[in-house]
């Protein structure tokens, strides 16, 4: 069997973490399986990377920042083949475009265009341990390359996609996905399976387990994920196109504060006007998540709609112009507020998910602003300062029933 394994910044923090990831991988390597282990920088490193570059200049280029923080992850992965081998085993530590990490060139950010993992597949064939930096590749120009924050996970399932790996095992510091942040709701409780769509929901939610865009790719190429610690010993949470139902009709309540909304009011009531806002809005690249329109009435409409927290003052900026020209009466955007979701596939089948949640929500005193819904998710944005509290009273009345 061909297993990838992912650790997370705290689980390679110091010398007996690293020595306790050392004896995970060697673990699952002496049972006679290949094993490919990605790793992330230490602890803080990469926050102390940025921080020191911000002493010397703070408008670095982008290009010297992916320079600057790929570093992390070479420690890391050094570090790390020095414990195995230590231990006596054959390893070998690859930086990103030694184990064939080709990029786009959006450094910073850079998508993964291929893995070409042929001396990965060489080292695994003389029966070595391959210890492979996460979060960075190679661009066309061979200049080093990072994925964006969190990208270690990413670089992980690219891994297990490129060479058909039989599990992709994702180890962190909590035991696995659960069905609400476990250091908020003490009641939270750990899933066994989880499908992808779901997670890709928690994930942009806000349940900060996984990176979204390592969901996204193991649900295109099918690698099936495991959510696991690296402390602990016990299974985690499966990642994967049908989960079980384990008869929950949701698999969790997630909170995400980083939301901004984006007020416009006494917009002329006539065709094309939400057109014309949000394909400005569009071409501003900021992404748009719920829009609320007011029924029309003495000829005018009222436009509401959230975005990421640090987009409002760009949305306004790229509306300011278009909401003089029509006199609309005002243009704002408010940053105290907050999204909580319910997430299930279980919801497509049973109705009453989301009355549950509003009653819940009204029981707790909480007024709703906006609501969204898809198939498989009931979203409200309430006040920032009402979140958690909304989180505990949505999710005692569908997990304490
Ligand atoms: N070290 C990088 C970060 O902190 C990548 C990762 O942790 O996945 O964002
Ligand atoms: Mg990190």
């Amino acid at each position: 069997m061909l297993v990838v394994k992912k650790f997370g910044g705290s689980s390679v923090a110091n010398a007996e973490r690293v020595m306790n990831v050392a004896r995970i991988v060697t673990d699952t390597y002496r049972e006679g399986h290949d094993v490919v282990v990605v790793v992330s920088a230490q602890g803080d490193t990469t926050d102390d990377l940025i921080e020191k570059a911000k002493e010397i200049n703070p408008k670095g280029s982008k290009r010297e920042m992916d320079m600057l923080l790929a570093a992390g992850e070479q420690i890391s992965i050094a570090l790390l083949a020095m414990a195995i081998e230590n231990m006596g085993f054959p390893v070998i530590s690859l930086l990103g475009w030694q184990a064939g990490f080709q990029t786009n060139s959006t450094y910073s950010s850079a998508r993964i265009k291929r893995v070409n993992p042929e001396r990965i597949r060489a080292a695994l064939d003389k029966r070595k341990i391959v210890v492979v930096a996460g979060f960075q590749g190679l661009n066309r120009y061979e200049d080093v390359t990072t994925l964006g924050r969190g990208g270690s996970d990413t670089s992980a399932v690219a891994i297990a996609a490129a060479m058909h790996a039989d599990l992709c095992q994702i180890y962190t510091d909590v035991e696995g996905v659960y069905t609400a942040d476990p250091r908020k709701v003490p009641d939270a409780r750990k899933l066994q399976e989880i499908t992808y769509d779901e997670m890709l929901e928690l994930a942009t939610l806000g349940a900060q387990v996984l990176n979204n865009r390592s969901v996204e790719m193991a649900k295109k190429y099918g690698v099936e994920l495991e959510v696991l610690s690296s402390m602990k010993a016990v299974p985690g949470t499966k990642v994967k196109e049908v989960a079980k139902m384990e008869e929950m009709l949701i698999k969790g309540v997630a909170k995400d504060t980083n939301v901004a909304r984006v007020m416009i009011v006494g917009l002329p009531d006539e065709p094309g006007i939400a057109f014309k806002i949000f394909s400005r809005v569009a071409k501003a690249h900021i992404n748009v998540d719920i829009i609320l329109q007011s029924v029309g009435r003495d000829g005018t409409k009222d436009i509401t709609f959230t975005v990421p927290q640090d987009k409002g003052d760009e949305a306004v900026a790229a509306l300011q112009e278009y909401c003089d020209m029509v006199g609309a009466k005002s243009l704002s955007y408010d940053t105290s507020v907050a999204k909580v979701s319910v997430v299930g596939a279980g919801m497509e089948t049973h109705e009453g998910t989301a009355s549950l949640m509003f009653e819940a929500l009204a029981a707790a005193n909480v007024n709703i602003q906006m609501i969204s819904t898809s198939e498989i998710k009931v979203s409200v944005l309430i006040a920032a300062e009402d979140a958690d509290r909304a989180v505990s009273a949505v999710h005692k009345a569908f997990f304490e029933a």
